[in-house]
């Protein structure tokens, strides 16, 4: 074991498990970013709060902490999922987990009240408990003023305030955790009415004596037993029966007495928290409409917020394209020099040709397109931390609503813009399982990150220069059709699904929208390094270790004195490819593109690495040349037989078409089938996309040849 430096300071060095909770956008992942740095370990998949998320603090001092970032929620009476893992991890019901030591609660300062009720859930429960009083920023814009001393001596826990964004406190924080050992807080500070009180007191008495209950947990589940349905009690068995006939007559008592026994304890805590807050807040309420408010009447007006919608995301789709040229320029380079440095070190032969032209080609083919894929999110981050993306989900909700889901659906379908992992993994803090259901199974026909490398490797190749009304190039527009396409697709089955074996009543839903703000650098940054170091992963992995298998399938069995090209025809990759050509025929596709829609079922861009290895391994005898892009490759390649193209402008878009509506990733149907308990639903989803994907290319082939695209 190595020797481990333990600066005692009364701290007996002990390792402490600390918990973050807070309100869904109180700012605890920024919070959390600030307090751990880039100490991050997160859970299988990264850029959401919904899976485990852990990161390491350090003291001034020199001690350490584990800080585990739960799910953002409002209370510790679980209602969703999400809300239900937090609950686990502080009550310590949640397997692998310790029980946290201290638990730090993030409140939004310009949002006290909502944030002092799970505040106040947690001092009922006796943790060790410091309160981070985050955004005070923003309740001074609105003209809302603390006292903080006043807050701590009624709450009776350390009181932070903070603004995280701009790490602002984060010091004092930090001291305080460090400082916290003890529950201070006042618990059950609140008053209920007599009566109610009175019954709780006993229950908690009894279910001391029969079952060993203690303290705020005796208390809990006297409370959980009083608000219950009365049907429930008859049905429960983990309570001694004369325990329960007491309950019922608790039951009757306070029905009788017209007490609302399902809101009664709501409505005290309540009570109390807004006389903490006259007491703690003064605010100077400024009528008027605000500037916020302003921009918002036309950014989410009917008909100007779609249009200024569609022409953020129109930029946004050209700018990738512009933008990242150049640095794409400099890995292609990169990887140039590489192959180059392979070659002159390792003796022509199998070794180095599965290292160039298996290895090499594939993972290029695939890793060139990092830059995009920072620019996608760089974009994306600064439109969601300006508070613009509340906007378009905002204007998106009308659209939910008139395919039937809950508006809560808009951001688990936004998560999947970037991946349906965590699109899916989002769809817990819908309630209504049939919405879930419904926003899970379309949630992959949103256009992932995985699918930009396809799109944009075939946009590059075969779609043309030029521009729209002066400004929108072929190539942004492309692209956000392709986006558009997917949306329209995924909203489209939503329809159909709720409208037929997932009918059930849509539920109204109130968005809250919060108000503009400068994006934080620091934020987005963490984002793109999040999908940055995912997306290299992959490429490390997967991508390396499919390239390789794929160049020994084309590669094998060898021909001998072949060409390079009837040498990949006589191959594994080359048969298989012959073996399904008659299934995709139909779609204008040739048996080459066959063999990267069958590799690419693992994941979306394999696509692309498979395009890399095969070109290479087809083109070995153009050595000698200079290296030619795989754009230029697949530009010019032509069936031996027909002389014509293998790909034209109209197979890219049947192509493309066919990657933004079939489900290829394995990944995907893993979480499907944990998500859903089971093989049905991911196997419904496999089935219904590759149908989807195969009539609608198919629909799209024909048209084009109808209207003489095909070239
Ligand atoms: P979470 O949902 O609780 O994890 O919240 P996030 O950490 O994702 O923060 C939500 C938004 O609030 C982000 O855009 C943050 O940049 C922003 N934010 C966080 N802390 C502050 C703050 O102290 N002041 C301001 N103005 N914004 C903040
Ligand atoms: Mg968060």
């Amino acid at each position: 074991m190595k020797s481990t430096q333990i600066r005692s300071e009364g701290d007996r060095g002990a390792h402490r498990y600390i918990a973050l909770v807070g309100n869904p956008n109180s700012g605890k992942t920024t919070v959390f970013n600030a307090l751990t740095g880039l100490r991050q370990k997160v859970g299988n998949y990264p850029g959401v709060t919904v899976e485990k998320k852990e990161g390491r603090v350090l003291f001034e001092n020199g001690s350490e902490a584990t800080l585990l970032d739960l799910p953002g929620t409002y209370s510790l009476t679980a209602t969703s999922p999400d809300e239900q893992i937090a609950t686990d991890v502080l009550l310590g019901r949640a397997p692998q987990t310790p029980h946290p030591e201290l638990v730090v609660c993030v409140v939004d300062a310009s949002n006290l009240e909502r944030g002092l009720n799970l505040v106040s859930q947690i001092i009922d429960r006796q943790f060790p408990l410091v309160v981070a009083l985050n955004m005070i920023d923003v309740a001074t814009q609105q003209g809302i003023s603390i006292n903080v001393p006043v807050l701590e001596r009624e709450l009776g826990v350390p009181v932070v305030p903070m603004v995280a964004r701009k790490e602002q406190g984060v010091t004092e924080l930090k001291e305080a955790v460090r400082a916290t050992r003890v529950a201070t807080g006042k618990a059950r500070a609140w008053r209920l009415p007599g009566p109610v009180q009175r019954e709780c007191e006993e229950l908690a008495g009894l279910l001391h004596d029969h079952h060993r209950l203690v303290g705020s947990e005796a208390f809990h589940e006297a409370m959980a037993l009083l608000t219950a349905d009365s049907a429930l009690i008859e049905k429960n068995d983990r309570y001694a029966p004369e325990l329960l006939k007491h309950v019922q007559r608790d039951h009757q008592k306070l029905d009788f007495l017209g007490i609302d026994r399902s809101a009664v304890f709501f409505v005290s805590r309540s009570e109390w928290i807004k006389s903490v807050c006259a007491q703690a807040v003064t605010s100077t309420f400024r009528p008027g409409m605000s500037l916020s408010d302003r921009i918002d009447r036309i950014v989410t007006h009917r008909f100007w917020g779609i249009l200024i919608f569609l022409g953020i995301m129109g930029v946004l789709f050209q700018a990738i394209f512009s933008w990242a040229a150049v640095p794409m320029e400099w890995i292609n380079e990169g990887f140039d020099w590489l192959g180059g440095v392979v070659t002159d070190a390792v003796p022509p032969g199998d070794l180095q040709d599965l290292l160039v032209r298996g290895a090499l080609a594939g993972v290029a083919a695939v890793v060139v397109f990092l830059p995009q894929i920072l620019f996608l999110f760089l974009f994306l981050g600064f439109l969601e931390d300006s508070g613009y993306m509340a906007r378009a989900a905002f204007i998106m909700d009308r659209l939910m609503g008139k395919v039937g889901l809950h508006g809560k659906s808009f951001i688990p379908l936004l998560s999947s813009f970037a991946c349906a992992i965590p699109g899916i993994m989002a769809t817990r803090t819908i309630d209504n399982p049939k919405d879930r259901l419904a926003t899970m199974l379309v949630a992959p026909l949103m256009s992932c990150s995985a699918r930009l490398p396809v799109y944009a490797l075939l946009i590059a190749a075969f779609i043309p220069a030029g521009t729209v009304v002066g400004v929108f190039s072929f190539a942004g527009i492309t692209l956000l059709s392709m986006y558009l396409l997917g949306l329209l697709a995924a909203l489209g089955m939503a329809w159909l699904f709720k409208s037929t074996f997932l009918r059930g009543t849509p539920p109204s839903f109130l968005m809250e929208l919060p108000p503009y703000k400068l994006p934080s650098l620091k934020s987005v940054f963490y984002q793109v390094w999040e999908r940055a170091t995912s997306f290299l992963k992959r490429a490390g992995t997967i991508i390396l270790g499919a390239s390789i298998l794929l160049w020994f399938l084309a590669s094998y069995p060898k021909l001998e004195n072949a060409t390079p090209s009837e040498q990949l025809n006589h191959s594994f990759a080359g048969r298989a490819g012959h073996l399904i050509e008659p299934i995709i025929k139909p779609l204008g596709f040739d048996w080459k593109i066959g063999i990267g829609l069958v590799s690419s079922m693992l994941q979306r861009e394999v696509f692309v690495s498979t395009m890399g290895t095969i070109y290479n391994i087809q083109n070995a005898s153009a050595e000698e040349d200079e290296t030619i892009s795989l754009r230029a490759h697949m530009t010019q390649d032509r069936d031996p037989v027909t002389g014509l193209p293998t790909f034209t402008l109209l197979t890219a878009l049947c192509v493309m078409v066919y990657y933004v509506l079939a489900m290829q990733c394995l990944s995907t149907v893993a979480v499907m089938r944990r998500e859903t308990n089971g093989w049905r639903w991911p196997i419904f989803q496999i089935g219904y996309m590759t149908v989807l994907a195969y009539v609608v290319t198919f629909a799209v082939y024909r048209a084009g040849l109808w209207l003489g695209v095909g070239g």
